[in-house]
């Protein structure tokens, strides 16, 4: 593991939480937060790195600081101080264009004193990382589990050691994260891989892809999310071509052929889709689930954002087969409702996009907090 020569800047943030408009399903969250803008870590493939995210200065080398976060997030927390409760659901601490545990918080701590403030105020958290230095939390982790949910989930393009020391060269080797999931799951704590994003032709393939699958369940991990590549055109894509072409330089033109060069770094349909079937078939053999299971967090979440979890999952879990779905779009018309489902006396059918199947999922996680149907996907 390698560090480049840093420049810290601290900045005084106006906000730290991240409001979304709905609450995401990948995560089960309906906040996120942030305490440092850039990334130590590197990896090649960070679309952190692309123009659209602003982060100032050379990414990887550069780091912004918001050095009044804490006291921020106190105010944004407190209950005394919002006229509007905040939402109730797992409140994000990683993701966005900076590792949470990233160096730099050996230093700053602002993660451990986010994590105390939420001990504190009652919230469910789910941290992701790629840094083994969530370790020296476990304490205050685990008294957020016992008084409500804690999730710590790492992130891995692949179980290989030598492929991430190309690819991800400031973070400790997937064999070191696995271990530190190992130590969480052993004591007790819910875990999760985000295998994300696997890299076209490196490690997408089902070999590699079934090595994650079989490392994780050996651990016994309660979900692995997955997702491709995305490549932006920019700085982003300059520099990872750059290190695949000094890498892999055979792979470059097969690049060409997949990415369809918009705004977002999207590649083809047909690509996106193979990935997401070896990933099914591989975590179907291993019975894995394959997002967040509602057993973490049916007894969390209003009963409107439990139904809008389970509906959009179920609708990703049939899209990865291959079938159509009219979940997703039934889940968006729920995000949308100001009362309780609860309250209209089972006639969901006058929400847009509720047909007869929908309702009677519906009816069933209103009854029992999830579907059999959704749980049958889940694994299957
Ligand atoms: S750890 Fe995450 S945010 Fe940091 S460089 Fe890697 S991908 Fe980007």
């Amino acid at each position: 593991m390698y560090i480049n020569v840093m420049a810290i800047k601290e900045v005084e943030a106006k906000s730290i939480l991240r409001k979304h408009k709905k609450i995401d399903s990948w995560f089960v969250s309906c906040y996120g937060m942030n305490f440092y803008r850039g990334c130590l870590h590197n990896c090649v493939y960070c679309d952190g790195r692309s123009e659209g995210y602003y982060v100032d200065g050379e990414f990887g080398k550069d780091v912004i600081v918001k050095i009044n976060a804490i006291e921020l997030l106190r105010r944004e927390l407190d209950p005394k101080r919002k006229r509007v409760p905040l939402k109730r659901c797992f409140i994000m601490v990683g993701g966005g264009v900076g590792d949470s545990y990233q160096p730099i918080e050996r230093r700053y701590k602002l993660t451990r004193k986010a994590l105390e403030l939420m001990y504190e105020y009652d919230f469910p958290v789910s941290v992701l990382t790629k840094s083994t230095l969530v370790e020296r939390d476990f304490d205050i982790i685990k008294k957020i589990d016992e008084k409500q949910r804690a999730i710590v989930s790492f992130s891995l393009s692949s179980a290989d050691d030598k492929t991430s020391a190309i690819f991800e060269p400031g973070v400790p080797a997937p064999s070191e994260r696995l271990k530190t999931l190992a130590f969480f799951k052993e004591k007790g704590i819910a875990c999760g891989i985000f295998l994300l994003p696997v890299i076209p032709f490196v490690t997408d393939t089902s070999e590699v892809i079934e090595k994650v699958m079989e490392k994780a369940s050996n651990i016994g991990i309660d979900f692995i999310i997955f997702g491709g590549m995305t490549l932006k055109q920019g700085r982003q894509q300059d520099f990872f071509l750059g290190v695949l072409k000094k890498n892999y330089p055979e792979l470059a033109p097969k690049y060409r052929e997949i990415y369809l060069g918009d705004k977002w770094g999207s590649t083809t349909k047909e690509y996106n889709e193979s990935i997401h079937r070896i990933f099914d078939e591989s975590a179907t053999k291993y019975k894995i689930p394959k997002r967040i299971p509602s057993r973490l967090f049916k007894d969390i979440l209003s009963e409107n954002d439990l139904v809008i979890v389970i509906l959009e999952q179920t609708d990703y879990l049939l899209k990865i087969k291959g079938a159509k779905s009219p979940y997703g779009y039934a889940a968006y018309s729920i995000s949308k409702l100001k009362e309780p489902l609860s309250t209209m006396e089972g006639d969901f059918r006058k929400i847009k996009g509720v047909g007869k199947a929908t309702e009677g999922i519906i009816q069933e996680i209103l009854k029992t907090g999830s579907s059999s149907y959704y749980e049958k996907l889940l694994i299957g």
